[in-house]
């Protein structure tokens, strides 16, 4: 059997990167829906915030120099001329006089400055000792120290988080406008896949396994905020496979299946493939990884839609999560309009030796240490999905490079990939 040539992972991710043209259209969602969404529109802010001058504090509002002459040792005494919770207005501050005031509520006009009620002593006459100096502009928050008015606050492309929508929400936004969700077609390949509840354990015949990957693409799938159509099992046979993609190709932005797109004799995927469409199969210079296949498949003559995107995945479990990761995450991003697709690979502390070094590009687990060094889980193999649940993530270790204790390595942390 001929071998493929193999292609280095940021060719391929710019390949199909390059076939990721964003998806037309786009919807309103409240703006508490739209964890996860993706940001069609700059939010532009139309007031500053906060919208006034306002007390950091409980405390007393005044001016500093009316206390700036007092001894600290016996504080400075004012009247009391006006109390202002958070949510009403106060007066302009008479000169001489304190104002009561509480966290968020406005500064009154002439007040530069609020003193904490921990520095101050409230007199039976109904004064105010203030035991400590206070400095102008101290525990004031100032009008649009947070947002000017007319600032960008997020960006389109942006990927909503729970701190964004909070931010959308303080300029005011009840509604978002968001990418439209990709609809992705998912199925497994195998015969020997069998689903958990399915079968017990100790009724599994010989040569079974439990079907994982099903699980974790489905739920990476949604993360990504896809709209997921789930085809479940399809047999290892090529008009099952044909049938299977033909069907999923109308209605869905990309069809996403795992297992058999090697080139072996049980691997229907690839011809399937290119019966309906086209495909490029890549034997990527990752480990692990390697067979991914990239391509279109072309929906019925009379079916809506132009067909879809197809992505194969290998089907050993960690090849197929970080494969995924890697490759699929961006593509589905970029789907959704996000420019700034990759990941932060941050530089961390090797806390571990390895001395397998491969011609392929190897994504190590590890595990961050309470000291901020990394360790190596010792199974490394390619279908070992413990080392991804005890791993805080991946070492994307270059071709050829060896590692010892100390060095300064590329960690991607799980959390910016899942
Ligand atoms: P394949 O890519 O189909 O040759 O599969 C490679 C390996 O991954 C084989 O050991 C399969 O049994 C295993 N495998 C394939 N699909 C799955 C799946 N959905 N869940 C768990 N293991 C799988
Ligand atoms: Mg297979």
């Amino acid at each position: 059997m001929s071998r493929l040539p193999l292609k280095p992972l940021d060719e391929a991710l710019a390949e199909l990167l390059a076939h990721a043209q964003p998806l037309a259209g786009g919807e309103a969602v409240s703006t508490f829906d739209a964890d996860g969404r993706v940001l069609l529109h700059d939010a532009v802010s139309p007031l500053q915030v906060p919208p006034q001058d306002n007390s950091a504090m409980d405390g007393y509002a005044l001016r500093c120099a009316d206390v700036a002459g007092a001894g600290a040792a016996q504080g400075a005494v004012l009247a009391v001329s006006q109390r202002i919770p958070a949510g009403s207005v106060g007066a302009a501050l008479q000169p001489g006089t304190a104002a009561r005031i509480f966290t968020g509520a406005p500064v009154p006009a002439g007040a530069d400055a609020v003193v904490m009620q921990e520095d101050c002593e409230a007199l039976a006459d109904g004064r105010v000792r203030v035991n400590r100096l206070p400095a102008a502009g101290q525990n004031i928050r100032r009008a649009g120290e947070d947002i000017r008015l007319g600032a960008t606050v997020l960006a389109a492309g942006t990927r909503l988080t729970p701190a964004a929508l909070g931010l959308a929400a303080s300029i005011g936004l009840a509604q978002l406008q968001v990418a439209r969700r990709p609809r992705v077609a998912l199925f497994s390949t195998g015969d020997e896949l069998v689903m958990p509840g399915a079968v017990a354990p100790q009724d599994m015949p010989p040569g079974a396994i439990y079907n994982s990957n099903r699980f974790f693409l489905r739920a990476l799938l949604q993360r990504l905020g896809c709209e997921v159509t789930d085809l479940g099992i399809v047999p290892d046979r090529l008009d099952a496979t044909v049938q299977a993609l033909r069907e999923a190709a109308a209605g869905h932005d990309l069809i996403l299946t795992s297992g058999g797109v090697s080139v072996g004799e049980e691997d229907h995927v690839k011809p399937a493939v290119q019966s309906l469409g086209s495909l490029d199969l890549w034997m990527i210079a990752m480990k692990p990884g390697k067979p991914f296949a990239y391509g279109r498949v072309q929906a019925e003559a009379d079916a809506a839609g132009g067909g879809a995107h197809f992505i194969g995945l290998p089907g050993n479990p960690v090849s197929s999560l970080i494969t995924f990761c890697v490759l699929v995450r961006p593509f589905l991003l970029r789907l959704q309009g996000v420019v700034d697709v990759a990941p932060k690979i941050v530089a961390a502390r090797a806390d571990f030796t390895w001395l397998k070094a491969d011609k392929r590009r190897e994504f190590l687990r590890v595990r961050l240490t309470p000291g901020g060094a990394l360790e190596l889980y010792a199974n490394q193999g390619s279908g070992v999905l413990t080392s991804t649940v005890w791993g805080d993530g991946l070492v994307d270790n270059q071709p050829g490079q060896t590692i010892a204790p100390g060095d300064s390595v590329s960690f991607l942390p799980f959390a910016e990939l899942l």
